[in-house]
């Protein structure tokens, strides 16, 4: 007998279901380069209008149901697997990644206990182990795969807290622990600060030099007058590769004034850290190495689908006493392999890593080191093409994020500008603020994204600043109009 009950559609027939799934991400991946990257918005109406037609309160042919939500998925939002997203960090996956995540998600593995999923813990295991040992972190470093990079970096600041102070464990933070991080930083800082109980406050956010790094002198200020006012800072992040601008913080440096004034010493790689991967570009990451724990996303520079993060730690001890938990109903520890439910933050786990290691096995190393370099190629070919389009660069990074800016002009006038770029539907950029300055900025961030998309981008962009700068008048280009539209997610300031 096929069915067994009403929600076993039978082997049969999810192979038919599945199919279709496959059909119809595939036509996308095929389309996508065709289509505007980003499609007029419907608005939230006309979506809540559709999503009242399903009230569940019978049953419909699946296969219809996931045509019409590929449509919509389609028709409305920004398409972050189009080659000329030039946008913040999301990637197209590689079909090796979308595979794992499909195999991962049939099986559903749980592998909070090793005992559990012996196979899948070890796998991710292997690929952290991997990663390690291409940032050069010691052997036994340990770690974990998160959904991404906030939770990696809330994982640092546990282990950090439960490092520095004996009493945290039982009686919480401290009132007068504090965190340094630059002003560039991502500030997902500011949230674990609060979710952890240290309080916002107690995130001390560091002036950047010049090139948007943290500046060691005004750290060793803001150490100093910290110490004075009686606060206890803990815990020194590093950022390599800053989500604004790219910046990447002098880690060498920072990791001899951690080690110097006992702080645990984070280096936030979320974007970055994948240029491990190429011999080429690794050197841009040295000291890392000497980290007492990393953030990585796969899901950013690796191309994995999304929740893909890794949180790195040498400090398997104190990993182990930051999460570790036991209780009657879950399985007895395996002998010398630890149970991810006891040194991570999640309980339930699923099987992230599939789709990273399947991508690495497939691909191999040399390929992933290949499409990273050219990244960083098509990066400096823009960053070339916009400075002979008369654009002036505002940020300094190795990497292939390129930010430009008029300086003359506010906030508003790049916005107008961006919005311009976005709506024409040939490219997608989005607005940053870096010292406080409005900018443009763009991330070659897809592995389908070639020299005629960067062009295509360069085209977009001169052809939006000539339509902002006739249509708006001074006060706009002077930023005197309107709120400041920066930083806002998701689109550049329109509709919504
Ligand atoms: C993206 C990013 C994060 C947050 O990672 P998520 O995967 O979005 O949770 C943290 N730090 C930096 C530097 C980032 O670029």
């Amino acid at each position: 007998m096929e069915h067994t009950g009403p929600l076993d559609l039978g082997a049969d027939e999810g192979a038919r279901l599945l199919n279709t799934a496959v059909d119809l991400v595939v036509r996308h991946a095929r389309h996508v380069a065709g289509g505007p990257v980003a499609p007029p918005e419907p608005g939230t109406g006309a979506l809540r209008a559709w999503l009242a037609g399903y009230d569940f309160t019978g049953a419909a042919a699946a296969e219809d149901v996931l045509e019409e939500v590929v449509g919509r998925l389609c028709a409305w939002g920004v398409h972050t697997t189009h080659p000329r997203y030039f946008g913040l960090f999301n990637p197209t996956p590689t079909w090796w990644g979308v595979a794992g995540e499909l195999v991962a998600a049939a099986f559903n593995p749980q592998l909070a206990a090793y005992s559990h999923a012996p196979a899948a813990v070890e796998i991710e295991r292997h690929v952290l182990g991997f990663l390690a040992a291409r940032l050069g972190l010691p052997a036994g470093t340990q770690g974990s795969f998160t959904t991404g990079g906030a939770e990696a970096n809330l994982t640092a600041v546990i282990v950090a807290l439960t490092r520095r102070f004996p009493g945290y464990a039982r009686s919480g933070v401290p009132g007068r622990a504090v965190l340094y991080a630059s002003a560039e930083s991502h500030l997902a800082w500011l949230k674990i600060a609060h979710m952890t109980g240290l309080g916002r406050d107690a995130v001390r956010l560091v002036p950047v030099d010049a090139r948007h790094r943290l500046d060691p002198a005004a750290l060793r200020e803001l150490r100093a007058a910290d110490l004075a006012a009686g606060r206890e800072p803990f815990l020194l992040v590093g950022t390599a590769g800053t989500t604004g601008g790219g910046a990447l913080d002098p880690l060498p440096e920072l990791a001899e004034l951690a080690r110097g004034w006992g702080l645990h010493f984070h280096v936030d790689a979320a974007w970055a850290g994948a240029i491990a991967l190429s011999e080429r570009l690794r050197p841009l990451l040295t000291g890392i190495e000497r980290a007492d724990s990393v953030t990585v996303d796969a899901h950013k520079w690796l191309s994995a689908p999304m929740g893909a993060g890794m949180f790195l730690t040498p400090h398997a001890g104190a990993l182990a006493e930051s999460f570790h938990a036991a209780t009657s109903y879950m399985p007895a520890e395996t002998d010398g392999a630890p149970d991810p439910y006891a040194t991570s933050v999640q309980w339930s786990r699923r099987f992230a890593g599939l789709k990273v290691f399947l991508a690495l096995a497939a691909a191999g190393l040399p390929a992933y080191a290949e499409q990273l370099e050219r990244d960083v190629r098509l990066g400096e070919l823009l960053a070339a093409r916009l400075r002979e389009e008369g654009w002036k660069r505002v940020n300094d990074s190795p990497l292939p994020v390129v930010c430009v800016a008029d300086p003359h002009a506010g906030a508003a006038w790049h916005a107008a500008v961006a919005e311009h770029v976005v709506t024409g539907g040939g490219a997608w950029v989005s607005l940053v603020r870096l010292a406080g300055q409005p900018a443009i900025r763009m991330c070659v961030t897809s592995h389908r994204t070639g020299e005629e998309d960067v062009e295509a981008l360069v085209r977009a962009l001169s052809e939006a600043r000539a339509a902002a700068g006739g249509a708006v008048d001074a006060k706009v280009r002077t930023g005197e109009t309107g709120p400041d539209p920066t930083l806002r997610p998701g689109r550049t300031g329109r509709g919504s």
